[in-house]
């Protein structure tokens, strides 16, 4: 049987779906209980400026789980899906927190931290008072927290972009996330202007490969500047990319040629090792 055929003439339950449905439920479970026990760890990769400093870095969730390895793009749904993400993105945001106020190299470099966060977690009635006290706890200046949001923001509620708002008045830095992916409808940028925005990996790919994505690329950087926002490339890969995105002005540089998401250890060795170790 081929996957069209069973959904084809699938009444709403069949054995795959209700296979499906366990395997939510335990993942449910195992989720609660990795929260609880503190398993849900974070990785930072940094982002590095035109001439190699390094100027940011991003906070990514890895579940620390030996027995079943699971990406970000498989528990992050099924937390968003299941009502758990804003205690998940609440958990990154303190151990972000805790690594900045524990670390004397990170307290020194000075450099924001950038935490994603869902739209769920923006329609959360808590959201705002609840990043402020964790914030608080650590004595963290919120200058320090850049929260990136994809454009799906924007699909439909006024609410959401008042919560971004507001995060920008109590004074964090704000990022547009895979730019150009999502619901890129430009009237946005009449009544929020984000601090950054975030080229998406699938055009930077195709530089030197695909003239149009080539040109979407150009476009962002420049409406990033007319816009007065500062722009970082994703998924930086290759040498063609690196250059390509610098002589277009491309202002920051986020990707495996310069760095793969690292644990707290070996992040802290790209300050204190310098450019020589930085590829
Ligand atoms: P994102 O925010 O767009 O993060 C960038 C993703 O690209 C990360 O995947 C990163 O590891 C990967 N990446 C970085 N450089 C390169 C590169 O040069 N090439 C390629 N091919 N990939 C690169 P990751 O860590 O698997 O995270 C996937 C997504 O999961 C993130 O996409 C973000 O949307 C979400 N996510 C991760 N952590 C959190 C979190 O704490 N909260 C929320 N709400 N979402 C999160
Ligand atoms: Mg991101
Ligand atoms: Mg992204
Ligand atoms: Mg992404």
């Amino acid at each position: 049987h081929t996957a069209g055929e069973a959904s084809l003439n699938s009444t709403w339950y069949t054995p795959s779906l209700k296979r499906g449905m366990e395997e939510k439920h335990s993942l449910y479970f195992r989720l609660m209980e990795a929260l609880d026990k503190g398993q849900i760890g974070v990785v930072y990769q940094p982002k590095f400026d035109r001439l190699g400093n390094v100027v940011g870095a991003e906070a990514l969730a890895r579940w620390n789980d030996p027995e079943y390895p699971c990406s970000p793009g498989t528990f992050i749904p099924i937390a968003e899906e299941l009502g758990l993400i804003h205690k998940l993105g609440l958990r990154v945001l303190g151990t972000v927190c805790r690594d900045l106020v524990q670390n004397d190299i990170l307290a020194a470099a000075n450099i924001p931290i950038s935490v994603n966060c869902s739209v769920r977690q923006l329609d959360h009635p808590d959201f705002l008072r609840n990043i402020h006290t964790v914030l608080g706890n650590y004595g963290i200046a919120p200058q320090r927290i850049v929260f990136e949001v994809t454009e799906s923001v924007f699909a439909d509620s006024g609410r959401r972009l008042s919560v971004l708002q507001s995060l920008q008045d109590n004074g964090h830095l704000l990022a547009i996330d895979d730019f150009g992916t999502g619901y890129s409808s430009f009237r946005y940028f009449r009544d929020l202007a984000p601090d950054i925005l975030k080229i998406d990996q699938s055009f930077v790919r195709y530089i030197g490969l695909d003239p149009k994505c080539e040109i979407i690329v150009s476009s962002i950087i420049d409406l990033a500047h007319h816009l007065g926002a500062v722009v970082v490339a994703e998924g930086v890969e290759t040498d063609l990319h690196g250059t390509w995105l610098r002589d277009r002005g491309c202002d920051v540089f986020q990707g495996y040629l310069f760095s793969r998401p690292l644990h707290l250890r070996d992040f802290l060795q790209v300050f204190t090792l310098g450019s020589a170790s930085r590829k």
